[in-house]
């Protein structure tokens, strides 16, 4: 029988996958735990602790799996990820009993063997560990931000486990865009997991894949272009490749900041990777928004990656935000300028529409309405291919989100204090 139960979901199986890597190295036997996509098994199971972990925009989804499980289970319901660490008293709210707040590895592995130990209750035992939001005796305990000094102290996957995920390389951002929730959860400086380790368990994946926000800053805190480091860890890479696995670097499930694509980069790129095409940010066409966003790059930056990206024949992969706050016909007018100079270049456009996420500088800003001309732009242009992208699903979405942060707005815990606010 299984007292643990993990719910995972495709959203978030890196996630998890990556703390199974953390419980085992810490000691846990996650042989007891059950790891599942599959919500009846949970059910059938019964077990006396759910892990959950989920982003804002899935809450709806959650909530109605948690309404079932406090109908049929006795099961305490643990909550962790963006939302619980951005919005702990709404999670609460949700139906979870415990909300955790940071970075997981350490807190988690505290939390399952206290609980372990005192027969899954929630006592007072838990205010000491770091991380935890809940209810005791109706008030509410925060016990602060957790945060993982060294994350690479643990493996991207457990030994024991055949779940793998692309591997998190770097963690944390020092740009500060204020959509976005990562400087928040993770800190402005960029750390980064060692190459021996990066090479070590590259060797579990037939193509290999990362996780960082700028693929090209490796090794550097985050906002320069340390090169000697990017090629050692590239040519590391090496020998597994000899050996018939593809390497993508830059791409999919990562991204690249436009001013980190240069020529030397790219020959590095050239030289030792499988991957023909890079996804970086543009995010509008018009200087004054990139500012207003605080991006801290130009729509210039932008044009002169493409370039040189074109120049060595790697296919442009460019996310645009619309719907910006504040933005108007004419600074929509100058993004879909530059989303067709991208398009007629032999670019790809990633269209997004703006959600305000908690625990950013933007959480409370409002999204723009879409000009005609931008609504018939996108339209067309994704009904020939030339843009991807789930702008018309993210319109209701981000509806839902203000919404939400509206009714239940709270204070989001962060890594860094707190979390400025420009709206
Ligand atoms: S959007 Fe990218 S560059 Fe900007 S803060 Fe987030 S991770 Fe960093």
């Amino acid at each position: 029988m299984h007292e643990i139960a993990i719910r995972m979901t495709r959203r978030n199986h890196n996630a998890f996958v990556h703390l199974l890597g953390a419980l085992e190295s810490q000691g846990f036997d996650i042989g007891d735990l059950l790891v599942t996509k599959d919500f009846s098994e949970i059910l059938r199971a019964n077990p006396k602790v759910v892990l959950y972990s989920f982003f804002t925009e899935e809450i709806w989804d959650v909530e109605k799996e948690i309404e079932i499980l406090r109908e049929k289970t006795n099961a305490l319901l643990v909550a962790g990820g963006h939302h619980a660490t951005a919005m702990p008293k709404h999670t609460l709210k949700m139906g979870f009993d415990i909300a955790a707040v940071g970075e997981g590895e350490e807190l988690t592995f505290q939390l399952l063997t206290a609980l372990k130990k005192n027969n899954f209750k929630l006592t007072k035992d838990l205010m000491e560990i770091k991380g935890l939001a809940f209810y005791l005796n109706e008030n509410f305990v925060f016990t602060g931000f957790a945060k993982v000094e060294d994350f690479t102290k643990f493996p991207p996957f457990a030994e024991s486990s055949h779940l793998i995920a692309p591997i998190e390389i770097s963690r944390g951002c020092p740009f500060g865009c204020y959509y976005c929730q990562t400087p928040y959860t993770k800190g402005f400086r960029m750390r980064h997991r060692p190459i021996d380790q990066i090479v070590k368990y590259s060797r579990r994946m037939r193509d290999i894949r990362y996780i960082t926000p700028n693929a090209f800053a490796y090794g550097s805190p985050g906002a320069t272009l340390k090169l000697d480091k990017l090629e050692a860890l590239l040519r590391a890479l090496q020998p597994l490749r000899k050996e018939g696995r593809r390497l993508f670097y830059g791409t999919f499930p990562s991204e690249v900041r436009p001013e980190f694509i240069k020529p030397e980069t790219l020959e590095l790129l050239l030289k030792y990777a499988d991957n023909r095409r890079l996804a970086i940010g543009a995010q509008s066409g018009d200087n004054e928004l990139l500012k207003a966003m605080h991006r801290l790059h130009t729509t210039e930056d932008v044009k002169q990656a493409i370039e040189y990206m074109l120049e060595y024949d790697i296919e442009p992969v460019v996310d645009f935000i619309v719907g910006l706050p504040n933005e108007n016909e004419e600074n929509q007018r100058k993004s879909i300028e530059f989303m067709k100079w991208i398009i007629q270049k032999g670019g790809k456009v990633r269209a997004h529409y703006f959600m305000p996420l908690p625990g950013t500088p933007w959480a409370r800003c409002k999204p723009s309405p879409l000009s005609e001309e931008m609504k018939k732009f996108l339209g067309r242009m994704a009904a020939k291919g030339y843009i991807e992208g789930s702008w018309g699903v993210q319109i209701e979405l981000s509806r839902k989100l203000q919404r939400l942060i509206e009714e239940f707005y709270e204070e989001s815990p962060s890594y860094v204090g707190e979390v400025k606010k420009i709206c």
